[in-house]
Order: structure tokens, then C-alpha cells, then sequence
């Protein structure tokens, strides 16, 4: 078969893509408004996880972390979430929104942050701050199961249940982004705006690409209001663009209020682009505009440009998020190269079902591997050992040293990429990613000839 999906084998990580769930829940806490997240666990669970987003988006953001000891570790630290909560509300008049995010230890230690909350919301909440709105909302991410993925999907679809509520049908749809950059919010918006769709976007972190203004400032905020998140159960429907990150909420909203679902395509390339509009326009009604069809037209014709004289038959590894990686997979395979090896980096047993893979495992005419629960020696042994030649990685910064080691030439995709600047400014879906991406792979690949010195015909006649 020359597709096949394969568990690592080994025990233990060896250079792990992903980190743990709890990030998730940070990632998707900072597109709210008015919110600042407490971690419930040690510092460094909120300490790095912060320093990974900030290098990938180059802001600064606030979130804060109960801080947990030696003793509170023993004896549980739930008093500390207190003080956090009372810190939090007298320190930042702004926020409304605290999710409560779990982490391995306070699992472990069996802290009980649903009772916590239920206390708070009886006692301090209504003793001090009588008349404010606050929202404590728990959000369960022990860190020994599941991923910063299954972490995100699951803070989205807490904050979605605790907020939604059925009122007025507002005619707008849900757009779940799934963990996206700036760049991508900024061109889902534009696709919808030239549809004159009005959306909800879950979880509108645009904004994470922050002005530098003459009155100064230093922090940046998600813009997804308590009203928007509350708005959801009104929807039209929900569009989540990715299965893996957002799937959740879309069908809490689908079965407990009705609004349908879509779920998929992550619109990478111009097929799934396409795909997205569809679903937009059989669920709003609205017509696919003529400018949409022009800004494919273009896409299409920069991807021509390098498709088949430089892309066909490269051979590419990808790593990453699940939905990233089979998009880029998708998106290669149209552009006519060969994703050799795809690494998806945790244990979800629901990859080997996922529609998309089974229909790769269709249609390719060469050998692929899709190695679930992947670290990134998966990728470095085959190289190094097993005789894996690579024209191409496609993948986030902390893969680079193999890309440098191995002389492979790498375009940064995904989360995080902190060492090429500017990044999360630039879409990977929609017309505008499709372009990107295939003018960022084919210079690399230019680069790599130079690099290399080789001297192809093609690159002077071009
Ligand atoms: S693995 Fe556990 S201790 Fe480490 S950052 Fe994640 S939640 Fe915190």
C-alpha cells in the first residue's frame, strides 16, 4: 500500500512537535476580550508556554499562573487560585473573563476547580465585586493526555458552552478559525467581507499583529467579545475549518442548539479555498462575487508559474498540527510534489479515520507514511539512517536543526516560528495562503540551488 498510517514505536520523545495541552487553552483564551487566563500549576506551565507564543507573534500578552509549590503540590493549592482570582479582578478593572486552565500537577493532586469556582461565585465574587460581571470558567488540561491540540478543541468548546445562549436568530455565521496566525484572520475576514458575510470569529486574535501608536502601548487582546461568544447559539451555522481545533465547539453548538455544522476543509490551497466558499454561500445564501473569482485567477496563475517547471516531484516531509499538516498535504499533492512523510505529533486514534487521509491514501501513486503520535526523530532517523531523501521540509521552528544539519532546505509553517521575522503576518489559507506558500516553497528551493550551486536550465530562461 503506498500510504500508510503508522504509531510510533519507540517509548519516550525524542524532540516532540507539539507541547502540552494546557498551551491550547492559553492560545485560545488570549482571542478573548476582556480575558485573562489563570494557569493552575507551577509557573513554568505559564512562564514558557508564554515565551512561545510571544517569540511566535512578537507581542506581549497577559496571563497569569496560581504559582504552585512544594506544599500546595502536597496538600493542593486551590487557596492560591483564590488569591489569584481576587488579585486578578483588583488588579485589571477590564476583565471579565478568567478560565481556570488545569494543568498535570493540579490533576494529579486532584484540585477541584468546579467546586472552586462555585465557592468564589457564592462567596467573593458576590461579597467584593457585587455588580461586576466576571465569568470563572474551569477548563480541564491535564498535560498526560492529549496534546496543545486536543487542549485548544477542548477550551474552545468550554468557552462556547458556558457562554452560548439561544435568543434571536442574528444572521451571521460562526467562523471557527482553528489555531491560525494575524495573517490568516486578516484573509478569512477579507474572503467574507467580499461576500458581504457578517461572521463570529472564534477566536479573533488579528489584533495579535498590534500597532505600535503615539499614546503608547505594550499588551495585545483578542477581540471576541462576550456578546459575540454568547451570539453563537443565534448563528445561521458554524463553519470550523479545522476538525481538530474548533470541531468541538461546533458540534456542542449544533447538538444542544441546533445550528448546523460544517467541519472542514482547512481552506489551504485553492480547492479547499473553493470548498470554503462553498459552504459559506450554501449557508448564508450569498453569491461567490466576481472579485473572488479574479483573486483566484491570480493565485492560480502565480501557482503556474511554479508548479510544474519547480515543484513537480519534490519530495517533502510535513510536520505539525494535524489540520496544517494534512492541508499541506492536500495542497502539495495539487501543486504535483510528493509528501513522502507526514508527522502528526500525538496520540489522537482518530487520525487513521480522518476522511482526508483515507482519501490520500487513495489517490497517491507513491509511498507515504503518516506517522501518528510522531516526535521529530521520526523525521531526523529516517534522513540520517534510513536512506529518507527530502528535496523540501515544510514545518515549524523547532525542526530547523534538522533542515541545518541535514542541508535541507525548510519553509516555516505553523506554530511556532520565531526564527524568520514576520510570519504570522503572512496567510496560509485562502487564495492569498495558496500564493504564499507556493512562492515561499519554490524560493526556497531556488535558495537551496544557489546554496548548493547548481546551475539549472530552467532558473535562467524563466
Ligand atoms: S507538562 Fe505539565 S508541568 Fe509541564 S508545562 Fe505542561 S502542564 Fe506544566
Amino acid at each position: 500500500m503506498p500510504c500508510e498510517v503508522k504509531e510510533r514505536e519507540r517509548t519516550g520523545i525524542i524532540n516532540p512537535i507539539f507541547t502540552c495541552q494546557p498551551c491550547g487553552a492559553q492560545y485560545a483564551s488570549i482571542g478573548i476580550r476582556d480575558c485573562i487566563g489563570i494557569v493552575h500549576g507551577g509557573q513554568g506551565c505559564v512562564m514558557f508556554v508564554r515565551l512561545l507564543i510571544s517569540q511566535h507573534l512578537k507581542e506581549s500578552f497577559e496571563i497569569a499562573s496560581s504559582s504552585v509549590h512544594e506544599e500546595g503540590a502536597v496538600f493542593g493549592a486551590l487557596k492560591r487560585v483564590e488569591e489569584a482570582v481576587d488579585v486578578l479582578l483588583m488588579r485589571y478593572p477590564r476583565v471579565k473573563v478568567i478560565p481556570i486552565i488545569s494543568t498535570c500537577s493540579t490533576e494529579v493532586i486532584g484540585d477541584d476547580i468546579d467546586g472552586l469556582v462555585i465557592k468564589l461565585n457564592a462567596g467573593l465574587l458576590k461579597e467584593k465585586y457585587a455588580g461586576r460581571e466576571v465569568h470563572l470558567i474551569p477548563i480541564h488540561t491535564p498535560s498526560f493526555v492529549g496534546s496543545m491540540i486536543t487542549g485548544y478543541n477542548l477550551a474552545l468548546k468550554d468557552f462556547v458552552s458556558y457562554f452560548a445562549k439561544k435568543s434571536e436568530p442574528n444572521g451571521k455565521i460562526n467562523l471557527i478559525t482553528g489555531w491560525v496566525n494575524p495573517g490568516d484572520v486578516t484573509a478569512l475576514k477579507h474572503l467574507l467581507s467580499e461576500m458581504r458575510v457578517d461572521a463570529t470569529v472564534l477566536f479573533e486574535i488579528e489584533n495579535f499583529d498590534s500597532p505600535l501608536m503615539p499614546e503608547g502601548n505594550s499588551v495585545s487582546h483578542g477581540d471576541t467579545s462576550i456578546e459575540d461568544l454568547r451570539g453563537t447559539a443565534d448563528a445561521l451555522g458554524t463553519i470550523a475549518l479545522n476538525r481538530y481545533e474548533g470541531g468541538k465547539a461546533a458540534q456542542f453548538l449544533e447538538s444542544e442548539f441546533g445550528v448546523p455544522a460544517v467541519i472542514g476543509p482547512t481552506p489551504i490551497g485553492i480547492r479547499n479555498t473553493d470548498t470554503f466558499l462553498q459552504n459559506v454561500r450554501k449557508m448564508t445564501g450569498k453569491p461567490i462575487p466576481e472579485s473572488l473569482v479574479r483573486e483566484r485567477g491570480i493565485a492560480l496563475d502565480a501557482l503556474t508559474d511554479v508548479t510544474h517547471m519547480f515543484l513537480a516531484d519534490k519530495r517533502v516531509a510535513i510536520y505539525g498540527n494535524p489540520d496544517l499538516v494534512i492541508g499541506l498535504a492536500q495542497f502539495c499533492l495539487d501543486l504535483e510534489m510528493r509528501p513522502v512523510l507526514l508527522l502528526l505529533g500525538d496520540d489522537n486514534s482518530g487520525y487513521k479515520d480522518d476522511p482526508r487521509i483515507k482519501e490520500l491514501q487513495e489517490n497517491i501513486d507513491f509511498d507515504m507514511e503518516v506517522v501518528t503520535n510522531a516526535d521529530l526523530w521520526e523525521l531526523e532517523d529516517r534522513i540520517k539512517n534510513k536512506g529518507l531523501k527530502l528535496d523540501l521540509i515544510l514545518g515549524h521552528s523547532k525542526g530547523r536543526f534538522i533542515s541545518i544539519d541535514y542541508d535541507i532546505p525548510m519553509v516555516r509553517v505553523g506554530f511556532p516560528t520565531y526564527d524568520r521575522a514576520g510570519l504570522y503576518r503572512y496567510p496560509v489559507v485562502g487564495y492569498s495562503g495558496a500564493t504564499w506558500l507556493a512562492e515561499a516553497m519554490a524560493n526556497a528551493l531556488f535558495a537551496d540551488m544557489e546554496h548548493k550551486h547548481v546551475r539549472e536550465w530552467s532558473l535562467n530562461v524563466w
